[in-house]
């Protein structure tokens, strides 16, 4: 980004959240730049197969929905009270925003942040002093054919999410033995297993990890595949010393996330269907066998070894934020959570289960020891799962109010 008058703001990742606050900062005139390693919305891409808890009033900004109005006249926006699927708020919000008229020139696809520094400063230099706000970021860019650029700005938003890292099967969060070596073949992700992914799937042993509404996703649509397919069986692994796997919200407003928690648990509990559920389990060991003959795990459940031949494994485990980014950086972690620390103190400190609950302490928790630089959006939760969009929504308004000085600034207020 040229050097100019107003700070120039660089924001990494275009999902939601960097999209949103691209916007925000474009209505400001500041000068913006967003790279993300893939596409705008990559991570939608992704796992659009799953239906959003949230209607699509919370998932979308009145500054984003007036920008596509005003920037493509014939575009539809959905309900305020449609509960769509990744894939449909994808192409009818993301891909909408990542085109408009304020955004022009701005969304730098197929780049990657390799990583950020200070002009001149190593991470142990003027250990928390302002000062440092004097000298550039630096950020090292890797374009998709390799080549690499530094690009410099001087606020920086770090808004790339957790979903490109996952987190290992192992007791205790480590890998297990021999996963490492099978990472490859093993999905940590989402898999649309009713949609593209069903021939991989069907009329398979499968092993699912992990004990939240990922896991209780993938186990439904498991069993929908079973369905059709009762070749197929599914083994699923909790951690905790439950008979339900998922927990569920007593009244909860948000109807999709209580329906897939009954039939989760339905699931789980049922003695005549293709899902078998396990709790306490921890896993130990895991071989791969080859595609012919699959996986050899093995593992403890309440604490008598366990041995399971299956053909394919899918973790859902969880993510957690890529710290690498700002390794030159002084940001101020949460033990717990890998959040930036004031923020997931006042998260640690709420104790709800209910991402619906989680309120925000304000714009200074985003504050870093280094001047200047935010994390926001999923990244900021950290290991934390309770993010939400409107939280992101307006963690970028109290960001603004920091970064233009202007405490009462609100663009998302209606008039
Ligand atoms: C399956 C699922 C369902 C969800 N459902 C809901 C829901 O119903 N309602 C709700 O409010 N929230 C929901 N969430 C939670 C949350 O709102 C989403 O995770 C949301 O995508 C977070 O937005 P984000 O912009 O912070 O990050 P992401 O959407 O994760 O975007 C991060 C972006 O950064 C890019 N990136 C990553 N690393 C780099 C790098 N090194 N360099 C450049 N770019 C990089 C990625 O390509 C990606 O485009 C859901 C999450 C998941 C996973």
């Amino acid at each position: 980004m040229p050097k100019s008058d107003m700070p120039r703001i660089a924001i990494l990742g275009a999902g939601p959240v960097g999209l949103e606050a691209g916007l925000y900062a474009r209505t400001l005139n500041f000068p913006v730049a967003i790279f993300d390693r893939g596409q705008a919305g990559e991570y939608w891409q992704r796992w659009g197969h799953v239906r959003l808890f949230s209607p699509f009033a919370m998932n979308s900004t009145s500054l984003g929905r007036a920008a596509i109005k005003h920037s493509q006249l014939e575009h539809d926006l959905p309900a305020d009270d449609a509960i769509i699927t990744g894939r449909e708020h994808h192409e009818a919000y993301l891909i909408p925003l990542s085109k408009v008229d304020a955004l022009r020139g701005c969304i730098h696809v197929e780049s990657q942040v390799v990583g950020v520094s200070r002009q001149g400063l190593l991470k142990e230099d003027h250990p928390g002093d302002p000062a440092r706000a004097k000298k550039p970021f630096r950020i090292l860019i890797r374009e998709a054919k390799g080549r690499e650029r530094i690009e410099e700005a001087d606020v920086v938003l770090d808004c790339t999410g957790t979903y490109g890292q996952h987190r290992w099967l192992g007791d205790g969060g480590i890998p297990a033995i021999g996963e490492q070596a099978a990472e490859a073949q093993i999905a940590y992700t989402l898999e649309d297993v009713l949609g593209e992914k069903h021939k991989h799937y069907a009329g398979k042993n499968i092993l699912v990890v992990g004990s939240g509404y990922s896991a209780a996703t993938t186990v439904c649509n498991l069993a929908a595949l079973a369905e059709k397919n009762p070749a197929t069986w599914v083994i699923w692994l909790a951690r905790a010393a439950v008979t339900q796997p998922i927990r569920r919200i007593p009244n909860d407003p948000l109807r999709e996330r209580d329906r897939l928690a009954v039939r989760a648990n339905n699931l789980a509990t049922r003695t005549d269907g293709n899902v078998e559920f396990h709790a306490q389990c921890a896993v130990q060991q895991i071989e791969f066998q080859g595609h012919e003959r699959g996986f050899r795990v093995q593992g403890t459940c309440a604490g008598r070894a366990k041995t399971w031949e299956v053909e394919q494994i899918i973790g859902n485990v969880g993510y957690s934020p890529d710290r690498m980014l700002y390794r030159e950086l002084q940001v101020h972690e949460c033990y717990a959570s890998l959040g930036p620390m004031k923020l997931a103190a006042s998260l640690l400190g709420q104790k709800t289960e209910d991402c619906l609950n989680v309120t925000l302490p304000g714009p200074d928790a985003l504050r870093n020891p280094e001047p200047n630089f935010f994390v926001l959006g999923a990244k900021s939760f950290g290991r934390n799962s309770n993010f939400l969009l409107r939280t992101g929504f307006s963690q970028i308004r109290d960001v603004f109010t920091l970064i233009t000085g202007n405490k009462n600034l609100d663009l998302y207020k209606r008039p």
